[in-house]
């Protein structure tokens, strides 16, 4: 619960932003289809790092690959199936290609790589394709049966039957996680993280039979497997590791983090590499405990990694953790301004304006280092988080600590591929503020990012004896917002000036704005015209927007103001905003701390659900007249290796111009492992 998102569809960026860029003249863009851009990421300081620095970070990058049909198969059964068709048709196509159908069908290849499966990454909506059921089979047919990538006990006809299903019934695996606590949230999401026939009950029962209460060192249970019905009708686990579940990816995994452990950096990074290994090969949680206390307590490697089975977000029931991959080195001289907040941990916390009772009198192990992004695999790629903060287990993050890390060269991709898009004319009310934007939002979105991380979430504590899933399918909201809180509620803070890291004491304005404007109006634009707000992330950002709109409504804090017929927010009074930030942060703080179930849904069903659909139609044809895509992800750049006669790795470069399609099929080439 603890990663990230990026903001989205910044104004034009300041030019701190520049400084960092190696190369100025850096081609951000990749590919645009449907709501999605696919941009690309620099990594600068990577010629400078040492031969075995690259060599470990090209085998983590191996290693961030090989796990890759990992994920597709854990978002739908079918998704592994379905990309090995659809990447046949793509590649053998020899009709015309500016016919409607190709066009459409090109655009449907492109969403299900970046779904990686037939689902929306963000949505959980089953991607509609608009090319015909005709063109579909007549593109098959073109395929020999030895070709067609049948599983066991099919033949073309039963597997054309499925697949078109797949394809082109909206009804049939129509959303990959179901919340709608209403409703079987299991049997309703097309996740595969269980199997066929399994029901919540089932699931819910079978962990309330082993799950200790008493156990205060609890593992994750669930996190590593999948849920199935045997034939007698009994639920059992299917474990992912070496001699289970994914098997063959795991087993590649392996291969290269024994590689990366030949030239890892000291002690310390070894032993939590062989730990992971050690899970990989037994998928026993206990271990996975084990190397998650070794990997947060490693603070002093360059280079550093994640690997496995981390966030639960593609669960309905937050258990079961997708496959990720990030691998990424150090950047010293951002972190240096991390370092200034979480040096003071203490300070915020003992300052915070929560009830005392639920402050931590010792907060401890918050570490923050801003870090260079240099490969994303698995539920991180295409899209990505812009920040990290793990381990989740909370036993482990009070007892040693978590690692906090902001991916700073991905956010400026996102800020430098944003330059000139015409966001702030549409949007912001009027030209001061834009102003305001344009010169403090980027600094003052890392400050937010890093407050977010370093202190939000680790802030706080529970009342003994709440049970820490207390607040159940709004956990991961009210999550999200308590961290957000605690951002804002310290950015106008003078302890920022007092320790170096923001010289304004107005930037702050820049972040309240954008924050107001984002949760009330502009991430509608995420969603289709009828819907509701479903991600935790949204909805955290909704329910802190409106519930100070309508708190400030009084003394007019905040206005929606109509200009020329448009919506545009104006904040009339930041301090009395901030002070609200306040309010609302110490009940947030005492839903979590007390575990207060019923508070904690009100709040979420009041504000952070619903949409007033005027104003959503009003966002969505607005944004239409700009060329902002509502998502964006990434490419990696390409490992080249560069070996001596005797075949050794005497450096690695990278390659930047790989186009998005190529890069999508040589991974499927390289890693179809499942
Ligand atoms: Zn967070």
């Amino acid at each position: 619960m603890k990663k990230v998102l990026p903001v989205l569809a910044l104004g034009p960026i300041m030019a701190i932003s520049l400084q960092a860029a190696e190369n100025k003249d850096f081609n951000y863009h990749v590919d645009r289809f449907a709501d999605i851009e696919v941009l690309r990421y620099e990594v600068p300081g990577f010629n400078e790092l040492s031969l075995n620095q690259k060599k470990m970070l090209y085998y983590l990058s191996q290693a961030a690959q090989a796990g890759r049909d990992i994920i597709w198969d854990q978002n739908c059964r079918y998704n592994l199936q379905l990309r090995h068709l659809l990447e046949q048709i793509y590649t053998g196509f020899s009709g015309d290609r500016n016919s409607a159908d190709w066009k459409a069908f090109d655009r449907y290849m492109k969403q299900v790589w970046f779904g990686n499966g037939i689902h929306h990454h963000y949505s959980n909506d089953k991607f509609i394709p608009e090319f015909s059921p005709e063109f579909f089979d007549a593109q098959v047919a073109l395929i020999p049966d030895s070709a067609l990538p049948l599983s066991d006990g099919q033949d073309r006809t039963s597997f054309m039957e499925i697949m078109k299903k797949v394809v082109f019934d909206p009804s049939f695996m129509a959303k990959k996680v179901n919340q709608d606590g209403s409703q079987d949230v299991i049997a309703t999401s097309a996740t595969n993280l269980y199997g066929p026939g399994v029901t919540q009950k089932e699931v819910e029962d079978y962990y309330a039979a082993i799950k200790d209460p008493n156990d205060t060192t609890p593992v994750s249970y669930g996190l590593n497997s999948r849920i199935a019905k045997g034939d007698d009708g009994r639920i059992h686990e299917e474990v992912y590791h070496l001699n289970g579940l994914y098997g063959p990816a795991i087993a590649k995994i392996i291969y290269w983090l024994d590689m990366a452990k030949s030239v890892a950096e000291n002690d310390a990074q070894r032993d939590y590499i062989t730990k992971l290994i050690d899970f990989y090969i037994t998928g026993d949680l206990r271990t996975f405990d084990e190397y998650s206390i070794l990997w947060a307590e490693d603070t002093k490697s360059d280079i550093d990694f994640v690997n496995g089975f981390i966030e639960s977000y593609g669960d309905p029931l937050g258990m079961t953790a997708s496959w990720e991959a990030y691998v990424n080195f150090k950047n010293p001289e951002a972190s240096a301004r991390t370092e200034a907040i979480s040096g003071n941990a203490q300070w915020f916390e003992d300052n915070s304006p929560i009830n005392p009772a639920f402050r931590k009198p010792e907060v401890k192990g918050v570490s923050a280092k801003v870090i260079t992004a240099s490969y994303l695999g698995g539920d991180a790629f295409p899209s990505t988080a812009i920040g990290i903060n793990l381990p989740n287990a909370n036993w482990i993050r009070a007892a040693h600590g978590s690692k906090s890390v902001t991916l700073e060269n991905i956010t400026e991709a996102y800020a430098m591929a944003s330059i000139g898009n015409g966001f702030n004319e549409e949007f912001v009310i009027d030209a001061p503020t834009s102003k305001l934007l344009d010169d403090w939002l980027y600094i003052t979105d890392m400050l937010h990012t890093a407050l977010h991380k370093c202190l939000g979430h680790a802030s706080g504590r529970l009342n003994p004896g709440v049970d820490p899933d207390a607040l159940k399918e709004n956990g991961a909201t009210l999550e999200e917002a308590r961290a957000d809180l605690f951002a804002l509620y310290y950015l106008p803070d003078a302890k920022l000036q007092e320790i170096g890291v923001l010289d304004n004491p107005e930037a702050y304005k820049a972040e309240y704005y954008k924050y107001m404007l984002n949760g009330l109006m502009t991430q509608l634009n995420r969603i289709e015209l009828g819907k509701d707000v479903e991600e935790a992330h949204m909805r955290n950002r909704q329910l802190i927007a409106k519930w100070i709109l309508e708190h400030g409504k009084k003394d007019k804090v905040v206005e929606l103001v109509k200009k020329n017929g448009k919506t545009y927010v104006k904040i009339n009074d930041y301090k009395k905003m901030r002070d609200l930030v306040g309010q609302l942060l110490a009940e947030i703080q005492r839903i979590k701390s007390e575990g207060d179930y019923k508070a904690g849904n009100e709040l979420v069903q009041k504000y952070a659900v619903k949409v007033d659909q005027k104003l959503h139609k009003e966002v969505l044809d607005r944004y239409a007249t700009l060329d902002i895509p509502p998502y964006r992800g990434f490419v990696n750049p390409v490992y080249h290796t560069v070996t001596n006669p005797n075949g050794e790795i005497i450096d690695v470069t990278l390659d930047y111009t790989e186009s998005y399609p190529d890069q999508m099929l040589r991974l499927s080439r390289e890693n179809s492992n499942l």
